[in-house]
């Protein structure tokens, strides 16, 4: 019989979700694998957000989103505390800037409230422009425990512990063919250049994870599986508004994103966005002509800005389970056993919070884990 390797645990990609789960079970297991069709980690969706560490303010009561984003806000802060990550708890501000929008914020407090954040505080407008001069609005909600993180480094932490504890991270390794073999998986790498087998399979595949699943023998559109991708563009001004604080408007109805606010990062750059554009494809150009609507979200909030002040920065784009105009839908972290698929763990659509979530999600991924080895 011919030799082939046996892994425990696969991880398909090294993205802050697959990294984050890497290293929570090399503490406990052996033979832990990670493969990833870039040339090192991150390089996808976890390097092209906003790195905002949320509070979990307004996702539905009994998601996942809303259970991982506040105990994940905990833990972020923690590792960040013990491990020197480069972070800020900055602050955010949700501003509303007419009548209809002030009444919106005490139901939203009232909602964050029932997700157990519990730190929410309503200022006028005089508290307002003592914290944010350049700011215009009438009241806002300040959230104490919103912050921002040095992402890369965060995963470089992840990274570097998975593979101390003796986890293999291959690079240069896209996963292009999954067998289901009685109770076991074996998959393919690049086409056939290297066969391995593995009782768990773990897919944080991010904007592929829909087709990881399809290639393990799932019917990802009777399971809801299939990915729509929403670009988000963000664009910087210069010169820029001074802010000191996570700025955000109340977010509007019936859309996908939280509005276009703006962000500080670690260095003090200010960005505005993300927006929300569903896309047919994986690209990253940003459509200039996208500036006009930036401006006249961010004017209501920062009256100063100047339309011409606005440069197209950078963009992500959301794994999303819900296409435009659809209801919103959770996460899917879950074993596959009930569809005759067991010790696959699919995590799809995993969107904003997920930067937020990862060292939550990846302690739940430890218990599905658990009752196999
Ligand atoms: C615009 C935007 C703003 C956001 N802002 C925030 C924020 O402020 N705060 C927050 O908490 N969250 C935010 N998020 C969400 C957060 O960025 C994501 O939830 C998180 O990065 C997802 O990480 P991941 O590891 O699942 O995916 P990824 O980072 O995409 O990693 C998936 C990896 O899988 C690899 N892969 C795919 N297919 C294969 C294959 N066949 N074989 C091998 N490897 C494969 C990819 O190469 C990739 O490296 C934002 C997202 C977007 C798009």
């Amino acid at each position: 019989m011919s030799h082939i390797d046996t892994f425990h645990i696969t991880i398909i990609g090294a993205g802050v979700i697959g990294l984050a789960i890497a290293e929570e079970l090399s503490t406990r297991y052996e033979r832990v694998l990670v493969v990833e069709k870039n040339t090192s980690f991150g390089q996808e969706t976890s390097s092209r957000n906003s790195e905002v560490i949320h509070a979990g303010i307004y996702y539905p009561h009994g998601f996942l989103k809303a259970a991982f984003c506040t105990e994940g806000n905990q833990l972020i802060y923690k590792l960040c505390r013990e491990r020197n990550i480069p972070h800020n708890r900055v602050g955010k501000l949700i501003v509303a800037t007419n009548d209809e929008e002030c009444e919106k914020l005490t139901s939203i407090k009232k909602h964050a409230e029932g997700n157990g954040v519990s730190d929410l505080t309503l200022l006028g407008k005089k508290q307002i422009l003592s914290l944010e001069p350049e700011v215009s609005a009438t009241a806002a909600i300040f959230s104490p425990s919103t912050g921002i993180i040095d992402s890369h480094n965060l995963m470089r932490s992840f990274y570097l512990n998975a593979e101390s504890q003796g986890a293999v991270i291959a690079f240069r390794s896209e996963v292009t063919a999954i067998h289901n073999e009685n109770g076991s998986y074996e998959l393919e790498t690049n086409r056939g250049e290297y066969r391995f087998r593995t009782k768990l399979l773990i897919n944080c595949a991010g904007l592929y994870s829909d087709k990881i699943a399809a290639m393990a023998g799932i019917n990802i559109n009777q399971h809801g599986y299939r990915l729509k991708y929403c670009k988000g563009n963000y664009f910087s001004a210069s010169p820029a508004p001074k802010i000191n604080h996570l700025v955000y408007p109340v977010p509007p109805e019936n859309t996908v994103s939280l509005g276009i606010h703006a962000t500080r990062d670690l260095g003090n750059r200010v960005k505005f966005g993300p927006d929300s554009q569903y896309v047919d494809a994986i690209e990253y150009s940003i459509d200039e002509r996208r500036k006009a609507s930036f401006y006249h979200s961010i004017k209501k909030y920062l009256p100063g800005i100047k339309e011409e002040a606005l440069n197209p920065d950078m963009c992500g784009i959301r794994p999303k389970l819900q296409g435009p105009g659809e209801p919103y839908r959770d996460f899917i972290i879950k074993d596959e056993k009930d569809i005759g698929h067991p010790g696959l763990i699919n995590l799809i659509g995993i969107e904003s919070p997920g930067l937020t979530s990862c060292a939550a999600i990846a302690r739940y991924v430890m218990s599905l884990v658990t009752p196999y080895l």
